[in-house]
């Protein structure tokens, strides 16, 4: 087990379930032992519930199951011995260079322990590399098998149910995007999907079913939105597995995770929302404080890092990766090349002006107010850029926000001409389908 951190909807445990005659153990290898960065206190959480709820449940069916750190990794070989297992089956994980480094080597020593290792694609992602060819169709178990009343009260299954049981009652494709309402209108599933407690294909098998069930009965309004916001949550966990499929093409660019000294005093402030300007600095207090923000943040705070404060793109991806619940680098790595313009040149990146985006996004100044209560003594209609008040309780702006908005679009050409880059970009094309559907990626 790796990211399928679940009984439910996966393939390699039902097929070891099936061929296992005389017995059967499950091994989880945890991310630190699979060279991912550090999990935030949430995700640690969430994932330490999981391997709590797996124990439990492979306890009842007399299933032994291990857990694999840093600290215990030594010999995958080792713990087949001990287990007395004869052949592993372990699912397809991300198309991170590292993640398939220790694959390798675990495939290298169990094939002089002579036994059989085989990697399994469940999800239909990750296309490259072992166990990465497209099945015909996801795995999924049972629906009998995940009827409510048999899954253990924390099953991230139910979670899904409970917001889809709401979801036409949310404002889900107008809200998502708003700072203060994006929390009750957007799912929160993402570290879930992440830390491969729910798969992506049981959510959009159980969108599809609550999506007939709430039209069958609300025929009159199957065409408003409510009844859209259906095929909206199922366009953006679309999105997540085009993502992840994409990714594997990607995976010998991923930028090594790692700081520049003469940087770090910027990086800092920037991580830490101590830039001067508002609206990204709300915002990176609130994922720093809470380990998530929504998508339109997300690309806010990567394209003023990247593109304004000019940080290196694999720095502001590192801090993403640690500061993320929902950490994936199939997602993360992709968004940070959309907004450096390494991905989908043609379009160029996403460059984004600060101070306009806090406008639209919170005229009120209730979101930057909430996270920078430093801004309590500057009047309203000041907040977004306190600098024009007498007396700024921020930090001077890092950077001149208009100036640097220009100078990168200058670095890559006038906003009405088609951009060029002036720098050696990877010149790349065709985004997942799923990932741009109906609404834009980036
Ligand atoms: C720079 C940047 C980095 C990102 N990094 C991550 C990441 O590491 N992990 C991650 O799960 N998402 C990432 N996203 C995508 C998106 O912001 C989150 O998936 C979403 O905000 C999660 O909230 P939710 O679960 O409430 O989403 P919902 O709106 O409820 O969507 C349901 C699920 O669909 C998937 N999804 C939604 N939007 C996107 C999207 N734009 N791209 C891909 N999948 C999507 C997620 O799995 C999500 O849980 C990133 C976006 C940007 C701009």
């Amino acid at each position: 087990m790796a990211e399928d951190l679940r009984l439910e909807d996966n393939l390699a445990f039902a097929m070891a379930s099936k061929c296992a005659d005389d017995g059967l153990a499950v091994v989880r290898i945890a991310p630190e032992a699979r060279g991912r960065p550090r999990r935030t206190p949430l995700r640690l959480e969430l994932e330490d519930a999981a391997e709590r709820r797996i124990g439990k449940q492979l306890g009842a069916l007399g299933i032994a199951f291990e857990l694999v750190g840093p600290e215990n990794i030594m010999s995958l070989a080792a713990t087949c011995r001990r287990l007395q297992c004869t052949s592993v089956i372990r699912n397809a994980a991300d198309g991170m260079a590292i993640e398939n480094g220790y694959r390798i080597a675990w495939e290298q020593e169990l094939q002089s322990a002579n036994i059989p290792f085989l990697t399994v694609n469940g999800e239909m992602i990750r296309r490259l590399g072992p166990g990465g060819a497209k099945p015909d169709r996801p795995f999924l178990s049972d629906d009998r098998l995940v009827e409510s009343d048999k899954l253990p009260e924390d099953h991230p299954i139910l979670l899904l149910r409970a917001f889809l049981q709401e979801l036409p009652e949310r404002n889900y494709l107008a809200d998502m995007w708003t700072p203060g309402r994006d929390r009750a209108s957007s799912s929160l599933l993402s570290t879930h999907f992440a830390a491969g407690t729910l798969s992506s294909d049981r959510a959009i098998w159980e969108t599809v079913k609550a999506e007939r069930l709430w039209k069958a009965a609300n025929p009159d309004r199957s065409r408003s939105t409510e009844g859209a916001s259906f095929r909206h949550f199922r366009s953006r966990i679309g999105m997540r597995t085009g993502f992840m499929t994409l990714f594997s093409r990607y995976q010998d660019k991923t930028p090594h995770i790692a700081f520049n000294d003469a940087q770090e005093g910027r990086v800092r402030a920037w991580r830490e929302g101590r830039t001067g300007i508002p609206m990204p600095d709300a915002a990176m207090r609130e994922l720093a404080t809470t380990g998530w923000i929504n998508f339109r943040l997300r690309q806010l705070v990567t394209s003023y890092g990247v593109q304004l404060l000019q940080l290196p793109a694999a720095e502001v991806g590192g801090a993403l990766a640690e500061m993320f619940n929902d950490y994936e680098p199939g997602i993360t790595w992709l968004q940070v090349g959309l907004n450096d313009g390494t991905i989908m040149q043609d379009r160029g990146p996403r460059i984004l002006n600060p101070v306009k985006q806090g406008h639209d996004l919170d005229p009120s100044e209730t979101y930057i107010r909430h996270w920078l209560p430093e801004l309590e003594t500057v009047p309203a209609g000041f907040g977004h850029e306190p600098w024009l008040w007498l007396k700024n309780p921020l930090p001077a702006p890092m950077v001149d926000h208009k100036a640097a908005y220009r100078e990168a679009r200058r670095r890559w050409g006038g906003k009405d001409q088609a951009l060029v880059p002036r720098g050696e970009v990877t010149r790349t094309h065709g985004l997942p389908s799923s990932a741009g559907a109906t609404t834009p990626i980036g």
